[in-house]
């Protein structure tokens, strides 16, 4: 296009030529460089990667995340692709949260929100100016799919909690038609009760792993919750800011009020949400089952939160019985699975390449720098700043010591000659 214009551009300059003082070819000349100038500024679009590489280039978008595998983190990041997560709610928490997996390349994301974009969400993250009036799920689609357009983004403009919304997020959690499965993990990031309640029975129905997250209304603390139905406390089992704040939820979303809000916190919690949906996803490092945020003090309390056998929800019940009939198959699986680590646990070494021949010195070892010098392996080029003669130098005491033994004898001996005399 860039060509196209700038073929154009020569045609009207030799116009001019020929046809000089020409008003309506001058017109035309500022209004082709106009163009010119947008065609200039236009944006440029990433293509689809096909496969994730490692390779470290600057046109690479994973090259970051791949070096994670090298670094022993991650098993295989490339697993990535074949997850789906569902976000519910895309505020001020879910938006975000849906970046950061878009960025890390998530197979696919399946957004829910019934709202639209308002002048009053741009203290938030994401969300720009020029988007509102759109769905929230809609103008969040338009950002993320040119941040990354291997993830394939679904849009469901609707309100979970009406009876055809319910059955529309029910029906999208149980698709496969990605990849053959289904959702992977649920992540809520709604701002009322009731929208929690639903999530969590549609979690409990469908036996779905989920994580909860939430900000307060006075915006300096939130927390996240991992819920795995029947093992873990559902949120009707224990709702989570009633735990940590003793505020009932119900009071919350009062009509007429307005909740306070930050783009840190909610940053915060995003970030933590995420960070434990990865943990989760490609099986690396400690799923925190509670995770909670005080702005305040910058203290992150953390508990484990059991299943209420006297739980209100009912699906809640029936999961927590299916997890204790399991419990003798789920035991002999991990002694099993111990069993077979003990019997094939070779020791690798962490760094394949040593480039500095560091090793680790067994504590009980003589210590080799000083027992004999010789056996000390120093790599081309490096000699020792210290002189070689640090060794445990004997004192000459010792040496002389048996001159001294005989020159004692010498004198008793001169002693005793002179007493006999
Ligand atoms: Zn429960």
């Amino acid at each position: 296009m860039e060509e196209e214009m700038k073929a154009m551009l020569d045609q009207i300059e030799s116009l001019k030529h020929s046809l000089p003082n020409n008003t309506a070819i001058a017109d035309l000349q500022r209004h082709a460089e106009r163009i010119a100038g947008l065609v200039k500024c236009a944006p440029t679009k990433r293509s689809k990667v096909k496969d994730m590489s490692a390779e470290v280039v600057d046109s690479n978008p994973y090259s970051r995340l791949m070096a994670l595998q090298r670094m022993g983190i991650v098993h295989n990041y490339e697993r990535i692709r074949d997850f789906s997560v569902a976000i519910v709610g895309i505020g001020g928490v879910g938006s975000v949260a849906a970046e950061m997996l878009t960025r890390c390349g998530i197979g696919r994301l399946l957004l829910y929100d019934y709202d639209t974009v308002e002048l009053a969400n741009m203290n938030r993250l994401f969300f720009r100016p020029d988007q509102v009036g759109m769905t929230k799920t809609d103008a969040a689609v338009q950002t993320l799919k040119d941040i990354n357009p291997d993830v394939v983004l679904e849009s469901y403009s609707l309100n979970i909690t009406t009876v055809k919304g319910f059955e529309v997020f029910m029906e999208s959690l149980t698709n496969k038609n990605f990849h053959g499965s289904g959702v992977d993990l649920v992540l809520s990031c709604v701002d009322n009760y009731e929208a929690r309640m639903v999530v969590n029975q549609a979690c409990n129905e469908l036996k779905q792993t989920w994580m909860e997250s939430g900000v307060s209304e006075d915006a300096v603390s939130g927390h996240i919750q991992l819920l795995i139905p029947g093992e873990t406390a559902c949120f009707a089992c224990a709702p989570p800011l009633v735990v940590a704040s003793g505020v009932d939820e119900r009071t919350l979303k009062r009509e007429g009020v307005c909740a306070a809000s930050l783009p840190t916190t909610m940053g915060v919690v995003a970030g933590l949400l995420v960070q434990n949906a990865l943990k989760f996803l490609l099986n690396f490092g400690n799923v925190s089952p509670y995770l909670g945020y005080n702005a305040l003090k910058d203290y992150f309390p953390t508990m484990e939160m059991r299943p209420n056998p006297q739980c209100s929800n009912l699906a809640c019940l029936e999961r927590q019985k299916e997890y204790d009939l399991a419990k003798p198959a789920r035991e002999a699986a991990a002694k099993a699975k111990m069993e077979a680590e003990s019997s094939s646990m070779i020791e690798y070494p962490v760094h394949i390449d040593n480039e500095w021949n560091i090793s680790v010195v067994d504590d009980n070892e003589p210590d080799i720098s000083t027992s004999s010098k010789s056996t000390v392996f120093i790599p081309d080029g490096l000699v020792h700043e210290l002189p070689s003669a640090d060794g445990f130098q004997k004192p000459s005491f010792f040496e002389e010591s048996s001159s001294i033994v005989d020159d004692l004898d010498d004198l008793k001996k001169q002693l005793e000659a002179l007493n006999a005399e």
